[in-house]
């Protein structure tokens, strides 16, 4: 409903749409419209957020435990960890922190869908960089589009819906361009599927930091793809101590469960079974890419836990083929569909629907059969 508000909000508030979620799917069918794990959780996880029964008592805002764990991981001090309830926070975070009104963020698009309200939120100014061809961020123009007011760049790889990396030698290009004030945010959200890409690699950012360089860029990682932890809201970033008691400042104090945060610890004690997962999802996505391509869709190597399905001008009518053999996805209006890698008893379907897709594009007029 637009009815207008019998208060006054902000205009660019009142314009916003809010985060539109992925559609359930239809009984008996499958959900590949917002990149979950289709695993269940490990029983060891499971069972520790079950034995959380301390629900009178806030959950430590410190995350002391948690930090103290991912720390250790990265070898690196607990104030270069800032745990928060997902990615998406983690974003919100650091844009306020960084941008306010007058104020540039950059990144490319298509992106991550939340980008552009998180920006408008914080007050300031997105730029979208278009994707190259391939669907990969076009860094050459990214650094053209900096300007004296940007504040914030934001990097996702590999990126959400078109699964392209941006190559490490691409990144690190970026960031010598970059005046090193500007914050960099490098979203990865889907690392974990994308082991072999050549894509640019955090771990590579925080071994840069133990030496005291790159202090400009945080590492957003979250536990709710790979890592199956979805529901609880869970995810960290690492980077400089400062920057991170920046984004800390603008948080809602106390927003990360005790739930999430001990699921997250038995998660990180399970890493071998939950990368055992990871894996088998990997090797589903690049059967049924090949497939795909065997189909004639022009689709460059995903690496994420989707595939991107481009139907330019066709992308509802795709969506409800999906649909009709009760596969849910995520439609992007005018261009195309992102499916998610789901349960191995979706690929059949999946690709049976990718299949008539094609089939319904190339009985169409020349002019809308671009695949
Ligand atoms: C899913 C996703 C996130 C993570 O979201 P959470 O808030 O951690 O669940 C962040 N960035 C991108 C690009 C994503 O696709």
């Amino acid at each position: 409903m637009s009815d207008s508000p019998p208060v006054r909000l902000r205009p660019e508030i009142a314009a916003l749409a809010a985060y539109r979620q992925g559609r359930n799917p239809p009984e008996g069918g499958f959900k590949l419209s917002s990149n979950e794990n289709p695993f269940p959780p490990l029983p060891q996880v499971a069972e520790r957020v079950a034995a959380a029964t301390a629900l009178n008592r806030y959950p430590d805002g410190a995350a002391a435990a948690l930090r103290q764990r991912l720390a250790d991981r990265h070898g690196v001090d607990t104030s270069s960890i800032h745990v928060a309830a997902g990615s998406v926070s983690l974003l919100a975070q650091f844009i306020q922190a960084a941008a306010g009104p007058g104020d540039e963020v950059l990144h490319s698009w298509r992106s991550f869908e939340a980008y552009p309200g998180l920006v408008t939120v914080a007050g300031a100014t997105g730029v979208r960089v278009p994707n190259d061809a391939e669907g990969a961020h076009d860094v050459d123009a990214m650094i053209s589009a900096v300007s004296d007011r940007t504040r914030v760049v934001i990097v996702c790889t590999p990126n959400n819906p078109t699964g392209a990396v941006v190559p490490q030698a691409d990144f690190d290009r970026l960031l010598e361009a970059l005046p090193d004030d500007v914050l960099v945010l490098l979203d990865e959200a889907y690392r974990e599927f994308s082991t072999g890409s050549g894509g640019a690699d955090g771990d590579l950012v925080v071994a840069a930091q133990r030496e005291g360089r790159l202090r400009n860029v945080v590492v957003l990682r979250t536990f709710s793809k790979a890592w199956g932890l979805a529901a609880l809201r869970i995810g960290y970033a690492v980077g400089d101590p400062a920057v991170l008691a920046g984004a800390r400042s603008t948080a809602i104090p106390l927003s990360v469960t005790e739930p999430a945060q001990l699921a997250a610890l038995v998660s990180l004690d399970h890493e071998d079974a939950l990368l055992e997962r990871v894996d088998a999802i990997a090797r589903r996505r690049d059967t049924v890419w090949r497939a795909l391509v065997a189909q004639g869709w022009p689709v460059p190597r995903p690496w994420g836990n989707f595939v991107w399905l481009p139907v330019p001008g066709d992308a509802g009518e795709a969506a409800e083929v999906f649909h009709r053999r009760g596969l849910t996805v995520r439609e992007f209006a005018g261009e195309g569909l992102r499916v998610s890698i789901g349960e191995q008893e979706s690929v059949d379907d999946l690709l049976r629907a990718a299949q008539e897709v094609v089939e319904f594009r190339q009985a169409a007029p020349p002019e809308a059969s671009v695949l």
